[in-house]
């Protein structure tokens, strides 16, 4: 039977009408896609993934690539409102983090169908939308997270709400904006992309308890990633880091020490994945060292090293059992007003004052250095020696702490690089270049701001966010 297009058009808008939430038609975004409450936000975004459902996968790329043009040509705009907002990272690094998102984070052809045809027929399975997911961001990669997160959800046939962190609002609503106003110039549904006006901790838990949200995906430090996972809904975390870099005997050590410098000075050390500890075999220490020292870093010593400490951390005395006494134990914590400055500012602190192509801080300390085993986010890279490799991969998966997200290591030595990999297990595992070669600048593979370790989905990306649904056709379509 033919139905005409008139018809289909009528009953197309009849759903639509009817499936129109109430609460939609009154509420007008402040900002595209921007809502005075988490129910607005929610609701329009529910109203826009129904209608995304209706349009084709080749208009459905159309959005992408026009969210894609959109976040390329406002990169310089959405680096500098970051930087300005939240007094982290660099303009220039942020620019490329934009870029990046913008350009190497997959489209609709990430999504795949898998069948089977035989004697009895033939089944799909496609990989359909979840719906509305809420996606919780972080204040480090604020604009980042958004564009990619924002393509590889509507991609996959979604609509977002995000959360972003609070002190990132004004660069979440630019970078909402932007990216909606680009899907409504391309032909696509008003506020695919949502937010509430003023992000909180409380508004991201009314989110996540709001029964039109489908799906959450948590992208930021331990507090967020659990309280997803306890959310009874599909979770996916992206958690934090403390990537070590190791360096042995037999890497190229001057390129090793290029690598590892832009690696952790990256955007101030903003990003989850760059090198936070270095571990390197004592015979070559000095060389490195060296090698950093032309390559942009600033070695403290000494007193310096403790001055840093106190400026940058903050230090709690925890009372420890021990047996039948209770001990006291110092631990430490980072200060965030630090988090994320230039190299020059830190140093400033102590009163050193060096010109501003000084990237990062070296210093040496023992392992157990509170600049070793906290996640610093500055661009403070502590170098500990150890006498040979079967010490640096034991301290390296020490320090990494489990978290499984990403190791780094220079080195000619295949049996050195394989056992170190296989014994931190983490998601991402660079070898002889630069942290961020493993999201796909200068390393191959697509791009993500998503690195979802602890629930095991690794790089995300568009098929991340659908469901597979299977489609059976008894006895048909075969022609063998
Ligand atoms: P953060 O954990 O303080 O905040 C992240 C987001 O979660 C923010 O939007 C914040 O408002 C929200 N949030 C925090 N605690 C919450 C709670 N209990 N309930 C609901 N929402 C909560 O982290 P941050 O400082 O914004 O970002 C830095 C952290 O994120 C680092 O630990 C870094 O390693 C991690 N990170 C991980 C990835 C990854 O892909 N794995 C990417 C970027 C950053």
């Amino acid at each position: 039977m033919n139905i005409p297009n008139e018809v289909i058009s009528q009953i197309v808008s009849q759903v639509m009408a009817n499936l129109q939430p109430q609460q939609e038609k009154k509420s007008t975004p402040l900002i595209p896609g921007v809502f005075s409450n988490v129910n607005q936000a929610v609701e329009a975004a529910k109203y826009a993934y129904l209608q995304l459902r209706t349009l084709s996968m080749a208009k459905r790329e159309e959005l992408i690539q026009a969210m894609r043009e959109a976040a390329f040509a406002n990169a310089r705009e959405l680096a500098e409102i970051a930087v300005r907002e939240t007094g982290m990272g660099r303009v220039s690094d942020k620019i490329l983090k934009n870029q990046l998102a913008a350009r190497k984070t997959p489209g609709t052809e990430d999504l795949k169908t898998e069948s089977w045809t035989g004697d009895d027929g033939l089944t799909l399975v496609e990989m359909g939308a979840y719906g509305v997911i809420g996606a919780i961001t972080p204040t480090t990669n604020p604009s980042e997270t958004i564009i990619c997160n924002g393509i590889g959800m509507i991609a996959a046939g979604n609509s977002v709400v995000f959360s972003p962190h609070p002190t990132a609002k004004e660069t979440s609503f630019l970078t909402l904006k932007i990216l909606n106003e680009a899907i409504v110039a391309a032909g696509g549904p008003a506020n695919l992309l949502t937010m509430v006006a003023e992000p909180s901790i409380e508004a991201a838990n009314e989110m996540m308890r709001h029964p039109g949200i489908i799906m959450l995906v948590a992208t930021g430090g331990p507090g967020v990633v659990k309280a997803v996972l306890s959310s009874g809904k599909k979770a996916i975390g992206a958690g934090a880091g403390n990537p070590p870099v190791i360096v042995d005997e037999t890497a190229d050590i001057p390129k090793a020490a290029r690598d590892i410098i832009a690696g952790s000075s990256f955007d101030n050390n903003l990003p989850c994945i760059a090198e936070k500890e270095c571990i390197v075999v004592g015979s070559v220490a000095d060389e490195l060292i060296t090698h950093m020292r032309r390559s942009g870093a600033y070695l403290i010593k000494g007193k310096e090293i403790d001055d840093l400490l106190k400026v940058v951390m903050t230090e709690k005395e925890e009372k420890i059992a021990e047996g039948c006494t209770v001990k006291p134990k110092k631990s430490y914590g980072i200060n965030k007003a630090w988090v994320g400055k230039d190299a020059q500012v830190i140093l400033k602190a102590i009163g050193i004052d060096v010109p501003s192509d000084v990237r990062a801080v070296i210093c040496e300390v023992e392992e157990d250095h509170p600049f070793v085993v906290e996640e610093l986010m500055m661009p403070i890279l502590p170098i500990v020696q150890v006498k040979n490799i079967d010490a640096a991969i034991a301290l390296g998966v020490k320090v990494e702490h489990g978290n499984r997200h990403t190791a780094i290591m220079h080195s000619k030595n295949v049996d050195n690089l394989t056992r170190f990999a296989r014994a931190v297990q983490t998601t991402i595992f660079v070898k002889n270049g630069p942290s961020y070669a493993g999201i796909g600048v200068g390393g191959e593979g697509y791009n993500t701001f998503t690195i979802a370790g602890p629930t095991g989905e690794g790089l995300t990306s568009a098929r991340t966010f659908t469901r597979q649904r299977r489609c059976v056709l008894v006895d048909g379509f075969k022609i063998v």
